[in-house]
This record gives structure tokens, sequence and C-alpha cells, in this order.
């Protein structure tokens, strides 16, 4: 089936969210080139019919267009550069190589500017990080923030779709700006409720009790969203804590580099460390409650 001027699809990421959004591209008809470290996890998609390339840099030899989604900028960068990278495959100068990068990872502003610097100039990047999480990558219905050339986003917006719904903020690195103002709000919002439950326990207030007042509360959403995970102590991630913490520190280091004298992340992203050095990578970033409820019983 052809999908217009782009067709040939190379992902590059199939972790939590890059697979289920990789198997959507399969589904919506696209042809799908994918790579990932660990290569067994690219085996259902193979099955599938999807194909699989040895590296980073074949992927972006034979596709239309490249599409990461990697855990964090450090990560980027190890599959972007080095002679089996992506940028060396973008610039091989052959007429099967992409011309468009979509960058869909949370990795802050600053790491596209400098991925987009090695570029060959035919070949446009657009940074597209996304807000929601496994089930809305599932369905389809992740919200995009994008940032790159107008037109370029244009061209892509049908690929896209595949995704969600993308809004258009600027000029390269706006949407992964705006990804970090959203993440912002996320490892904050979590801290506080942490510490509002924390508070409810050393007035020996009920939980249950508690979670229903703030459900009624400014922060209802995040309760609604994470009750069952808080009253279960189930803390199975949809978003790895681990990555809850990469967040908060890229907004950090931005805001530094801007001159923006944050205050409350870094006491949150202190909770998130805490976390992290009692080996809580891997659990949900919600598990921060735990860790803060613990830190002050
Ligand atoms: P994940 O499950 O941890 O997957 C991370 C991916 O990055 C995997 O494919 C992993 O490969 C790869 N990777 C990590 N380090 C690497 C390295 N050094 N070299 C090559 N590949 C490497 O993360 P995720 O939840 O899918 O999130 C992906 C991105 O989306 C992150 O930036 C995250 O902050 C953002 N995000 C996540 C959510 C969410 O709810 N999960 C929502 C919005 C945005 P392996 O498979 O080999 O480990």
């Amino acid at each position: 089936m052809s999908k217009g001027q782009f067709n040939k699809i190379g992902f590059i990421g199939l972790g939590l969210m890059g697979f289920p959004m990789a198997n959507r591209l399969v589904g919506a008809g696209y042809e799908l080139v994918v790579w990932n470290r660990t290569a067994s996890k690219a085996i259902p998609l193979v099955e599938k019919g999807a194909s699989q390339a040895a590296t980073p840099r074949l992927v972006a030899e034979i596709s239309d267009v490249v599409i990461t989604m990697l855990a964090t900028p450090e990560a980027l960068k190890e599959v972007a550069e080095g002679t089996d990278g992506i940028v060396a495959g973008l610039s091989t100068g052959l007429s099967t190589s992409a011309s468009a990068w979509i960058e869909m990872s949370t990795v802050g502003p600053d790491v596209i500017h400098e991925m987009s610097r090695l570029l060959p100039r035919e070949v446009s990047m657009v940074d597209a990080p996304v807000l929601g999480s496994v089930p809305q990558a599932n369905e389809g219905s992740l919200r995009i923030f994008a940032g790159g050339d107008g037109e370029a986003f244009e061209s892509l917006s049908e690929l896209l779709g595949v995704f969600g719904t993308a809004t258009y903020m600027g000029s390269s690195g706006s949407g992964a700006a705006m990804k970090l103002v959203v993440n912002l709000t996320l490892g904050s919002i979590m801290c506080a409720l942490g510490e509002a439950l924390a508070l409810g326990d050393g007035f020996g207030l009920d939980l249950h009790k508690v979670l229903d007042m703030l459900e009624t509360s400014p922060i209802a959403h995040s309760v609604h969203t994470k009750r069952e995970k808080i009253e279960s102590g189930n803390w199975l991630a949809n978003f790895r804590l681990e990555l809850g913490s990469k967040d908060l520190r890229l907004v950090s280091e931005a805001a530094l580099a801007r001159g923006v004298q944050l205050r409350q992340v870094p006491a949150a992203k202190s909770w998130f460390d805490d976390a992290l050095k009692n080996g809580m990578g891997d659990l949900d970033y919600s598990a921060v409650i735990a860790q803060i409820r613990t830190a002050l019983k």
C-alpha cells in the first residue's frame, strides 16, 4: 500500500512506547524497517512483516523517514553518531536514504540542535515528543508537540497522525522544549501528591478518605490516574521512574542554561534521586510517592 511520498518508515527504539508506536505503523500499512539495541524486541514486528536492520545507519539508508524513540539524549547520540549511526546513513548521498528524521523521545531541545547541525541540508529534522503513555501509544491518541521547519512538519503530518494529534510549536527544538515544560509539571505534581499523603499519614488520616478528598482537588487528575497503584502498592511501570528522573535532570539543565532559576524542581528531583538510589528505577514514576511516604514516616 502506498502512503504518498513516505512509504518506508525506519523506526529505532522499541521500548515501552516505541514498540506500540511501530506496531501502529504496521497496522496502518506502512513498510517498516526497525532497529533496537536489544534485537529480540523486534521479533513480534518481524513476524508481522517488518524487516530488521543490522545497524541504525542501515535503517537511515533504506527508509524514506527515520523515527527515533529512545530513553535519553545519551542513547540518542549513541545511535546517531559513529560509522554505524543514523547521521552516517543520512549523509551517504544515496537516493534511497531518508529525507526526514522525526525525533520523538523526551530529550530536550539542546541535543536536537546538536543533531540538526550534523545533518546534510536536504534532510529535515522534526522534533516531535509525545504526551500520553502506553495506552495512548497503543490507541494512537498521543498528543505530539512538533518543532522544525513548518513545511517539513506539514509533509509529515499524515504519518504523525498514526500516533495521535500533532501541534506545530515553532522552529527546531520547540516541540522538545514544550515537552520539558509539560514534564516539569508531571514530576512536581507527583512529589506534591507524595508529600500531601505523607502529611495525611502524619495526621493519622485514613488514606482512602484522603484520596477521596484529593480526587476533588486541583490535582484530581493525577490522583485519579495513580490511585489504583497507591492503594495496591503495585507500581508496574508505564513510564519508568528512571526516565522521570531523567526528565527533571533535563528540565534543570535546560533552565540553568537559560538563566531560569527554578526552586521546586530541585526539590522534586531530590525525591526522584532518592527513589533511584533505593532501586526503584524500573517501577512506575509514581512510585516516588512510596519513596516520600516511607522517608517521611
Ligand atoms: P523504555 O521502555 O525504557 O525504552 C527505551 C528505549 O531506548 C529502548 O528501545 C532501549 O533499548 C533504548 N535505549 C536505551 N539506552 C540505549 C542506548 N544506550 N543505546 C541504544 N538504545 C538505547 O522507554 P519508553 O518508556 O519507551 O520511553 C521512550 C522515550 O519516550 C523516553 O525519552 C521517555 O522519557 C519518553 N516518554 C515515555 C512515556 C511513557 O509513558 N513510557 C511517555 C511519554 C514520553 P533496549 O530495548 O535495548 O533497552
